[in-house]
């Protein structure tokens, strides 16, 4: 039983009481490429990762819910048919947004039940992988099962953006949740934004020697908020000024057209999306035709598109790059929303060390702080853990 495992199980037991019936568990991901193109309708090319969030779960007679987690000491405890998004904050409204979303979803006449959560993860909390998908998927896998409501997991990682959408407030897309729920092993998740069509695409990273390396620059993400506000408003004004619904609807052809319609700026932002969303494509090509040694080229046009053209980077993530570049790695790119985060390099194993310690000091030489380097495999999504 792996250390995670049986912590919950015994953590659950000291905090209830009583143990727990089963374990459910639900990743974290990262985006290998496909960068503000949900909102824009377009392609997102996420994975998986071997970082885990667990759900323990007993069934409780009373029809009371109640939720702890190891962040914390305190257990919020709130009758299921209490819960809506106004009456839950803070942590806790991710499983118990979740606990109400899933009923939005789920059809009529189901017996539901209360329960005692017990949330435990190693999945680290605002690193651009994702804890909140992770216990998401975690938390609707497991009452899914308990109130057998029988949703697939395309329905789950619904839940789970709706969840976040109205019960923590936040107005993200469904890229998240998806990868967490429909993720594989050794595969990463190619969804397209407007028909929500995912297929699960082979990374073989495993059989090219690849690992991926995360660098967390630890940058706080300052423009975070009015940044994205401002670059999503520039992607829907280029949209209208090009006649089309959203940029999905423009393809790189159509930029000549573009750079004498748009002011400079707007057509840059544009230029990212329409770009990138064919990176996105040619990536999933790549993969199936020639391997992932050959896909570095893409991530690293990705990362100079960003850079300069959707100014979403920072000195930190454009060094990360660099070095990882300098040192060996196969492609590399600033991924997540931008303004701060994490880079990925992808990395043969034997240069992950030097390449890890190649960028180490070259944050020293630059006298940025010190960032936290880790490697993540692309791993199956949630499930019920044995
Ligand atoms: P991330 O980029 O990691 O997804 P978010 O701000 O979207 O960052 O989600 C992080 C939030 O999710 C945390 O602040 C916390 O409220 C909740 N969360 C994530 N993991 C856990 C956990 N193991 N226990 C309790 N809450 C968690
Ligand atoms: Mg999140």
């Amino acid at each position: 039983m792996s250390d995670l495992r049986s912590h919950t199980l015994s953590e659950f037991a000291e905090r209830f009481g009583h143990s727990a019936m089963s374990v459910w568990s639900g990743p974290g991901r990262v985006n290998l490429i496909g960068e503000h193109t949900d909102y824009n309708e377009g392609f997102v090319f996420p994975f998986a990762i071997d970082r885990r969030t667990l759900a323990a779960l007993r069934p409780r007679k009373d029809g009371i819910a109640r939720v702890a987690s190891s962040f914390t000491d305190e257990v919020v405890e709130i009758p299921l048919h209490d819960i809506t998004p106004d009456t839950v904050s803070g942590w806790s409204a991710y499983p118990l947004g979740v606990a109400w979303a899933l009923r939005q979803f789920a059809p009529h006449g189901l017996d539901y039940s209360g329960f005692d959560i017990f949330i435990h993860s190693d999945v680290p909390v605002g690193a651009g992988l994702s804890s909140s998908a992770a216990i998401e998927s975690a938390t609707a896998l497991a009452l899914d099962d308990l109130w057998e409501s029988d949703l697939d997991r395309r329905t789950l990682a619904r839940v789970g953006q709706l969840a976040e959408n109205s019960a923590v407030g936040a107005p993200t897309g469904i890229m998240d949740q998806s990868a967490s729920l429909l993720g594989e092993a050794d595969s990463g998740v190619f969804l397209d934004c407007r028909s929500l069509k995912a297929e699960v695409i082979p990374l073989g990273f495993e059989a090219a020697d690849l690992e991926l390396v995360v660098i967390d620059t630890r940058v706080e993400h300052a423009h975070a908020t009015g940044g994205y506000a401002a670059r999503r408003a520039s992607c829907e004004a280029g949209a209208k000024a090009m006649g089309v619904r959203s940029l999905r609807d423009l393809h790189v052809a159509d930029l000549d057209r573009a750079v004498e319609i748009l002011d400079d700026e707007t057509f840059r932002r544009v230029r990212h999306i329409v770009t990138e969303n064919q990176r996105v494509l040619d990536t999933v090509r790549t993969l199936r035709e020639e391997g992932p040694l050959a896909i570095g080229e893409l991530l690293v046009a990705s990362h100079e598109s960003m850079r300069d053209d959707f100014e979403i980077s920072v000195p930190e993530l454009d060094l990360a790059v660099e070095a990882a570049m300098a040192n060996g790695s196969i492609g590399a790119r600033m991924t997540g929303g931008g303004f701060g985060g994490s880079a990925i390099a992808l990395t043969r194993t034997g240069d992950v060390d030097s390449v890890t310690t190649a960028i180490r000091l070259a944050f020293n030489d630059a006298g940025f702080r010190e960032p936290s380097i880790f490697t993540v495999v692309p791993s199956e999504g949630a499930r019920r853990a044995e």
